[in-house]
């Protein structure tokens, strides 16, 4: 997504929703803003609220709640305009899922930080001004020994890989990246040394909740679509919204998106009250990504020949969607967390 688009989303107040309104931010103090910013924009496609919500609502949460005053007044401004776009790197390419393992050093000299290893798969990546990045601070102590740094993509020793070739969201920039005995000062550490697991655990419900926004909003869009294509598409002389299979199949797809849209409006309220567990937060991301994937299978379907083709939002949609199981914790860890809490 060109430079512009940023810029423009800056100008129209999209991206400081979560800033306080000293560093240019609206400070609107309510998650159900950034909610509405999603669903708009993942009812136009899956790229947008994924490139966006990377920025405005899952990095601000860390800018904000885990800076120095120094480092709000350095990073903020700029990231509210547009001008300095932001990515989070977790993943490496070793694993994304054992978060723990990851084998990204951080080692200090003198007041700096010495970065080697690389990150991948990630969101805005390749245009990225500013990444956190997780990298290990003390080797022996595995969870406890990760810390969040401010990689500055001007820092010598900072590269990135070309963009990555996914099966959906073209316009996504999604990106592979290495640090090369990267020197990153101590007034670039977010938040405390040896905590960046807990730092990454707190805010991870809100990306889990803002994928199930995502997830659900993107495949009552596309129903409602294919709906209307039912209405006029003709086969043997009546619409193929009149064929009993059709109508039975759509009505069983608007119930599954209605009921899943119940949960995810009662999981947003309690995070609104901060009451949404890190388990409840796992039940809406994965079961929203199961219907997301199953309802738009079947849209395709619907659409027949034309679902197939790339010209058709629907296939598009079908394609985007697919990494919705994967990301921001996959569906396995999803039903994890929830069996650990079933005491499993
Ligand atoms: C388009 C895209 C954008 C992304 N954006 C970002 C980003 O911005 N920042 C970022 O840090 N990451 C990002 N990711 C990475 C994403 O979060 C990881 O791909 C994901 O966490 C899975 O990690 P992995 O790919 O290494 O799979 P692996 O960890 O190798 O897992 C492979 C398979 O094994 C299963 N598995 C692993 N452990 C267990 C277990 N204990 N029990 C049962 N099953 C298990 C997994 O569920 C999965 O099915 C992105 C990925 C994609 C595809």
């Amino acid at each position: 997504m060109p430079r512009d688009f940023w810029l423009e989303a800056g100008k129209q107040g999209l991206l400081g929703l979560e800033i306080p309104e000293e560093y240019g931010g609206s400070e609107a103090g309510d998650y159900r803003f950034n909610a509405v910013l999603i669903e708009e924009l993942a009812k136009v496609n899956m790229a947008l609220p994924s490139c966006v919500g990377i920025h405005a609502d899952i990095v601000a949460p860390y800018l904000v709640n885990l800076t120095t005053e120094e480092q709000r007044g350095r990073w903020l401004p700029p990231f509210c305009t547009g001008e300095n776009l932001t990515a989070i790197g977790m993943t490496e390419p070793s694993g994304g899922t054992d978060l723990a393992a990851l084998k990204t050093t951080a080692v200090k000299d003198g007041d700096d930080w010495i970065l080697n290893g690389s990150k991948t798969f990630i969101t805005n990546g390749y245009g990225a001004d500013l990444v956190i990045v997780a990298a290990r601070t003390s080797p022996e102590k595995k969870a406890k020994g990760i810390t969040l740094f401010g990689v500055e993509s001007t820092m010598d020793g900072y590269s990135v890989g070309e963009k990555l070739d996914k099966v959906g969201q073209g316009e996504s920039d999604t990106a592979e990246m290495f640090f090369d005995n990267m020197r990153v000062p101590a007034a670039n550490v977010i938040g405390e040394v040896d905590k960046g697991f807990i730092h990454m655990m707190t805010w991870l419900p809100q990306e889990r909740l803002s994928s199930s926004v995502t997830n659900i909003t993107h495949a009552a869009q596309i129903l409602e679509e294919t709906i209307t294509y039912a209405k006029e598409r003709k086969a043997f002389g009546k619409t193929i919204g009149s064929f009993q299979h059709t109508k039975f199949l759509l009505a069983d797809l608007v119930t599954r998106v209605e009921v899943t849209q119940a949960y995810v409006d009662q999981a947003v309220m309690q995070h609104v009250e901060q009451k949404l567990t890190p388990v409840d937060a796992a039940k809406a991301k994965w079961w929203s990504a199961q219907v997301q994937n199953e309802v738009l299978d079947h849209c395709v379907q619907v659409y027949g020949g034309y679902g197939y083709m790339n010209e058709y939002r629907v296939a598009r949609a079908w394609r985007d969607a697919r990494v919705t199981k994967i990301w921001a914790g996959t569906n396995e860890i999803m039903k994890e967390l929830i069996a650990r809490d079933l005491g499993l």
